[in-house]
Parts: structure tokens; C-alpha cells; sequence
């Protein structure tokens, strides 16, 4: 499937043990733009609706868009707009909007009144990224109504155990990756198994997204900036590739 990004608002507010080195942080600071505000896009708000010279939309149809992934859709801040972005997430029905957060607890303050048992183009995906988090977040994600359940085990801080939830049979993929950029905890690939095999056991899909830039494998610690082209990382996608 094809993959878009669509950044309605950016700017916010860290809240979790995983928002320590929030990429967008990083990345603003180099641009001297203060992260912590949350301001609407003046070009962008309305992207999914735009159109081409040719008459086509820009993010054609069949394309997965990660939604606000510089912000979090279910910030306080958006409270006043976030109903025109669920508009327009209406008009696409042949586009998935993937929409991650770490303020699950939010979700019935901020959905539209037909979301019944959910948009079929929304998936919400909560981020977990230590034990504490799963246990706060998780149970949240499997009493809400939505058509799609992702969690997110993202930047992964230590080992969790997911198979509680992933037993419910409502969770339909698991995200893993450890943390990059400066300052990046360490991810060890024992954690990542275990995520795996729990995933395997429950027969939830299962994507290993990148090391992180401080990887620890079989008690080695490897610095990898660019996870998918070196050796370690390789290595660590084909042993999870032969997991059965
Ligand atoms: S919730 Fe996400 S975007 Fe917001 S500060 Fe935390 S990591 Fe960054």
C-alpha cells in the first residue's frame, strides 16, 4: 500500500516517558520552531482534498496516510478544529487514515457523533512504550469502538508483555522500533522477539519497523543510523523473518 504523510496541526506537548526525544523536538529545534505550540496548518489542513492539475486528487485512492505525526489528534489544543478534520476524513473513504496517539484516554472527547462503531477508514493506534504505558493505555484501546486496533510499541524502552491483549483478539498489527537520534535509549532485540512470538501465538500481524540508533543484540551493543542498511539490522530482520 501506498504511504502518505498529512500533518492537519504540529506542535505538542510531551507527556510520556517515550516523548523524551520526540523527533519533532529534535527536527524543530534545528529550524527554531517552538514545539510546544500547537498551531492548525495554513497549507495543509486540508490535503486529502486536494486536487491536481489534472482534476485527481493528490493522495490517490489505496494509500495509507499517517495522520498527524507531528502533533497528536486527540491534543487539547485541536479541540476547536478537530471536527473539520474528521470531515474530511469522511470525504475519503478509499484512503486509510492511520491516527497514533499517546492520549487514548481522550478518544470519546473528540470523535464525531456518526462514528458508531468507527469510521471504516480510521485505524487507531496507541503507543506503548514501557510496561506502565501498556497497562494504562491498552485496556482503553480494547473498549473503544473502532473498525482497526494498532499498537504501537514505539520508541520500545524495555521489555513488555502485550499477550493480555493480543489474546482479545481486537488488536490487528503490533508496530515495534527502538529510539533514533541523539540521545537514543537502547532497544534490545530480545524485547522484539518476545513481541513477535506473542504475535505469532495470537496470529496478530506483526511489522519491525527499525532498530533504533542504539541496538542491542546477543549482549552486543551496534550504533546503527540507518537501521535498515546495516548488517546487525539485517541480521535481526531475517532471524524475525524465521520465526514461526
Ligand atoms: S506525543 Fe508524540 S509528538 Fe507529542 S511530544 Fe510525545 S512523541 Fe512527540
Amino acid at each position: 500500500m501506498k504511504r502518505a504523510f498529512w500533518n492537519p496541526w504540529h506542535g505538542c506537548h510531551k507527556c510520556s516517558p517515550g516523548c523524551l526525544n520526540c523527533f519533532v523536538y529534535y527536527l524543530d529545534k534545528k529550524r527554531n520552531i517552538d514545539s510546544s505550540i500547537v498551531n492548525k496548518s495554513k497549507t495543509n489542513f486540508n490535503l486529502p482534498l486536494k486536487k491536481d492539475r489534472y482534476g485527481n486528487f493528490k493522495i490517490s485512492s489505496n494509500t495509507e496516510v499517517a495522520t498527524c505525526f507531528t502533533s497528536d489528534f486527540f491534543i487539547e489544543e485541536a479541540d476547536s478544529y478537530r471536527m473539520e478534520a474528521w470531515k474530511i476524513i469522511k470525504e475519503r473513504p478509499d484512503v486509510n487514515f492511520l491516527i497514533c496517539t499517546k492520549r487514548i484516554e481522550r478518544f470519546y472527547n473528540c470523535i464525531p457523533s456518526d462514528w458508531n462503531d468507527g469510521y471504516p477508514n480510521v485505524i487507531i493506534a496507541v503507543t506503548c512504550e514501557n510496561q506502565q504505558k501498556v497497562l494504562e493505555r491498552l485496556p482503553i484501546l480494547l473498549s473503544i469502538k473502532a473498525c482497526k486496533k494498532y499498537i504501537l510499541a514505539s520508541p520500545l524502552l524495555e521489555e513488555i508483555d502485550l499477550a493480555p491483549f493480543l489474546s482479545s483478539g481486537k488488536i490487528d498489527m503490533v508496530s515495534v522500533a527502538g529510539e533514533s537520534y541523539e540521545n537514543a535509549r537502547e532497544c534490545n532485540f530480545d524485547w522484539i522477539i518476545k513481541i513477535k512470538r506473542d504475535c505469532l501465538k495470537y496470529n496478530v500481524k506483526f511489522d519491525f519497523h527499525q532498530t533504533g540508533s542504539n541496538f542491542v543484540m546477543n549482549n552486543k551493543k551496534y550504533k546503527i543510523r540507518h537501521s535498515r542498511e546495516y548488517s546487525q539490522a539485517r541480521k535481526a530482520m531475517k532471524y524475525l523473518n524465521s520465526l514461526k
